[in-house]
């Protein structure tokens, strides 16, 4: 068997996340080498480029946690980014509504929440919402100067430019079908026949990452279970109901649930999306079944036990996939005047989210070391914002593994025979 050429690392995945790791590897590291495997012809197919296109700017996480940390500064480094590489990007601000005194207390919890993250925002009073959003309907509001709308695909794409001018091996229609150890090295091998040692190994597959680590030899703590979100757009007459962003007060157990208006960068303005279970881990539409994928969610306990607990949010997530008039009705408690004719479905995404054998959805961003591979087992939103600060972090990772190797091979060398 021929020796596979040699990398410093080699990335599984294509899109915000491992492309902004290659980035960051490269520009900090310059001359070292990177190969980055993505299955699909094109980069950011899935998660990325079929997201809503906002950066938060992370009024909602637990101060302290990995998701405000990395979304604070992954938003700051993805504005400078823009601007050097004239993706286009928008600041336009954000309203989060509160439509009675109960949604009230739990704004006053997200204010709190932003205060303690240090993000500007200012509660509002019903007048200074009908001239931001003239449509919203709410009793008070949060309004976010700071959120914004970007082009997530455009900045992939420059990643990727600035990958290849470092260096960097991007690997298209590349599916890793094979991990394993080749002496003090990580081999992956692809479907199309790409083979790399490398030093060092990191797994940013979304959708798949649980999978891709039990093709390094891992075992499966938290299992990705895929929501699919369903989205309808504005038809264009109707596009003036929502100037930029309006949002729901969260619900504290499940903040990704609520339907939203979203303005999109290069036009249009997208509503939604719901969560539903997806019975494909690429399942953008309700007949798209893959069978092993589906047994996967419904034979798994976690997957029991959060149906057991949610049954009631969820047959509300389905019921709004299935009508229209639901998803109308619950558009219509931020915005009364939206009809069904303002409405045309619009492409569907489809969430990887990390969840517990006991249930419990993994909320924080999370990040695994394995041997000489790093793991990013869950990173649902705001991770595209926070892609270039959770590179970092992988980066930092992935630095002191390399370093530790090193280490081993200098005590090996110096080993007396
Ligand atoms: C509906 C929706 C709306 C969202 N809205 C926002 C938002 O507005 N703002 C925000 O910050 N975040 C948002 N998010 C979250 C954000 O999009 C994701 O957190 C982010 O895109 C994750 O990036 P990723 O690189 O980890 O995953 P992905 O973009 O899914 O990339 C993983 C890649 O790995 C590849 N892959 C998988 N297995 C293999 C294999 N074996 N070999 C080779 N390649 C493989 C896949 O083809 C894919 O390209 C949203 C997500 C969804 C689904």
């Amino acid at each position: 068997m021929s020796a596979a050429p040699e990398v410093d690392l080699a990335i599984v995945g294509g899109g915000i996340v491992g492309l902004a790791t290659a980035e960051r590897f490269l520009a900090r590291h310059p001359g070292r080498s990177v190969a980055l495997f993505e299955k699909e012809r094109a980069l950011a197919r899935h998660q990325t480029g079929r997201n809503s296109g906002v950066i938060h700017s992370g009024i909602y996480y637990k101060p302290g946690s990995m998701k405000a940390r990395t979304c604070l500064a992954g938003k700051r480094a993805l504005e400078a980014f823009c601007a050097e590489e004239n993706v286009a990007l928008e600041t336009c601000g954000k309203v989060v509504v509160a439509l009675d005194e109960l949604e009230l207390v739990q704004l006053a919890k997200i204010e709190e929440r932003a205060r303690g993250n240090a993000v500007p925002c200012q509660r509002i009073g019903k007048e200074r919402l009908a001239e931001l959003e003239p449509h919203a309907a709410g009793i008070a509001a949060l309004h976010v100067p700071g959120t914004g709308i970007v082009d997530y695909p455009g900045v992939c794409a420059a990643l990727a430019r600035r990958i290849e001018r470092a260096g960097g091996e991007l690997h298209l229609g590349a599916r890793a079908t094979a991990i394993g150890t080749d002496g003090s090295r990580v081999r992956v091998a692809s479907a199309n026949g790409v083979e790399r040692r490398a030093r060092a190994l990191v797994n940013c597959a979304g959708l798949h990452s649980d999978r891709v680590l039990e093709l390094a030899g891992g075992s499966r703590s938290a299992r990705i279970v895929p929501f699919r979100g369903e989205y309808y757009e504005l038809v264009p007459a109707a596009r003036h109901l929502c100037r930029n962003l309006i949002y729901p007060v969260p619900d504290p157990s499940f903040p990704f649930l609520g339907v939203h208006f979203t303005r999109l960068v290069h036009g249009g303005v997208e509503c939604g999306p719901n969560a539903v279970l997806a019975f494909a881990r690429e399942g953008y539409t309700r007949g798209t079944v893959v069978l092993g994928d589906l047994w996967d969610a419904l034979a798994y306990r976690g997957f029991h036990s959060l149906a057991w607990k949610h049954w009631r949010a969820g047959l509300g997530e389905l019921h709004r996939s299935f009508s229209k008039a639901a998803f109308v009705k619950a558009l219509q408690r931020l915005c009364p005047t939206i009809r069904a004719e303002h409405l045309v479905p619009a492409p569907a995404g489809v969430r990887a989210q990390a969840l517990l054998e006991d249930g419990a959805l993994v909320d924080d961003f999370l990040i695994v070391e394995r041997g000489s591979e790093v793991h990013v087992l869950n990173a649902p939103s705001p991770a595209a914002t926070a892609s270039l600060a959770i590179a970092d972090a992988i980066v930092e990772h992935v630095d002191a593994l390399l370093a530790r190797s090193s280490g081993r091979a200098a005590l090996q060398t110096e080993r007396p025979a």
